[in-house]
């Protein structure tokens, strides 16, 4: 009989609520001066408080899913339906395809009931 590995289980410190609180506020705070910096004309300024925003979400583990559909992932640009970004429904496959004008990235969104944030 072969001898069992043994795997420590990794420590994976999670984050204080608070810090994770804190987080998710800057984030949000973030987006929402990026939608008026690009008001402003300038979506340079909203493409760093993506990019500022991404790193937070990455630094505390908590993922952007409230905004996922506000940047590109391929270009981290601030994306804008109508300005900067085509949205188009397949309500056969229930999702929305979504094209970053400035790199052409297609992302897909389930807008099924079930997938719903
Ligand atoms: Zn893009």
């Amino acid at each position: 009989m072969p001898e069992k590995k043994r795997f420590h289980k990794r420590q994976t410190r999670k984050k204080p609520a608070w810090q994770l609180e804190i987080a998710n506020e800057r984030i949000d705070i973030l987006f929402s001066q990026a939608d008026v910096e690009f008001n402003n004309n300038r979506p340079d300024l909203s493409n760093r408080y993506v990019e500022i925003a991404r790193k937070i979400g990455m630094k505390y583990n908590t993922p952007l899913t409230k905004h996922k559909r506000l940047f590109c992932k391929k270009c981290g640009h601030y994306l804008k339906p109508g300005a900067n970004a085509r949205i188009r429904l397949d309500s056969e496959k229930k999702t929305i395809r979504m094209t970053c004008l400035d790199c052409g990235n297609l992302t897909r969104f389930g807008y099924s009931k079930r997938n719903q944030t």
